[in-house]
C-alpha cells in the first residue's frame, strides 16, 4: 500500500493514537494498528481501529453531555415541535441516534439539548464543543472603552476640545463565543 501524498510504502504499526476531536478534544486511544508512512506520517487506520475511535469517542461524549446543565434540556415533544416532526420519528431518527443531537436519559426518558436541536434544525449537525462547554465558567469582567459625546464638552466652552470622551464601560462574564453563549 502506498501512501497518498508522497507515494512512499506504509509501515505497519501498533501503538497509542492521538486524537483531537472538535467536539471532545484530545484523548488517546491504545494498543491499536495502524499503517504509517514513514516519510510524510500520514497514517491510514484499518476499520477495526477506526471503530475503536469511534468508540472512545463516542463514550467521552457521553460522560461530557452528561455534565451540561440539565436546565438546558428540553423533553421530546419540544424537541419534536421544533424540528417539526413527530416524537417517533424523532427518536428514530439515524443522525439523532448518531450524536448529531445531544441527549441525555433521564428516568426512562430522552431529554434533548436545546441548543443542540435548534443548532441540528439549522444545519443538520447539533454537534459542539463540549469541553469548552463543560468547562467551569468563570466570571471576570471586560472592559471595553467607547466614544460618547459629552453635553458638557459641547457647551462651546473649550472650542478646542473634541466633542466626545473616551468611557470606561464594565462588561461581568466572558463574552459570547460561537458556541457558549
Ligand atoms: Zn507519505
Amino acid at each position: 500500500m502506498r501512501c497518498l501524498e508522497c507515494d512512499s510504502q506504509y509501515v505497519e504499526k501498533i501503538g497509542t493514537i492521538a486524537i483531537t476531536s472538535d467536539y471532545v478534544g484530545d484523548y488517546r486511544v491504545e494498543n491499536v494498528k495502524y499503517f504509517e508512512c514513514p516519510v510524510c506520517g500520514r497514517r491510514l487506520f484499518p476499520k477495526e481501529t477506526a471503530i475503536k475511535i469511534s468508540e472512545k469517542e463516542k463514550g467521552i461524549q457521553r460522560e461530557l453531555i452528561k455534565k451540561l446543565p440539565v436546565g438546558d434540556f428540553i423533553p421530546a415533544t419540544k424537541a419534536a415541535k421544533v424540528l417539526g416532526k413527530s416524537r417517533q420519528a424523532l427518536h428514530k431518527n439515524r443522525r439523532i441516534r448518531k450524536g448529531f443531537v445531544y441527549f441525555i436519559e433521564r428516568g426512562g426518558k430522552r431529554l434533548y439539548h436545546k441548543k443542540s436541536v435548534e443548532m441540528f434544525k439549522q444545519c443538520g449537525d447539533g454537534r459542539f464543543n463540549l469541553v469548552d462547554a463543560t468547562k467551569p465558567r468563570t466570571i471576570e469582567s471586560v472592559v471595553t472603552y467607547y466614544k460618547e459625546t459629552s453635553e458638557y464638552l459641547n457647551t462651546g466652552i473649550y472650542a478646542d476640545t473634541p466633542s466626545y470622551n473616551w468611557q470606561r464601560r464594565e462588561i461581568k462574564g466572558n463574552p459570547p463565543t460561537k458556541y457558549i453563549q
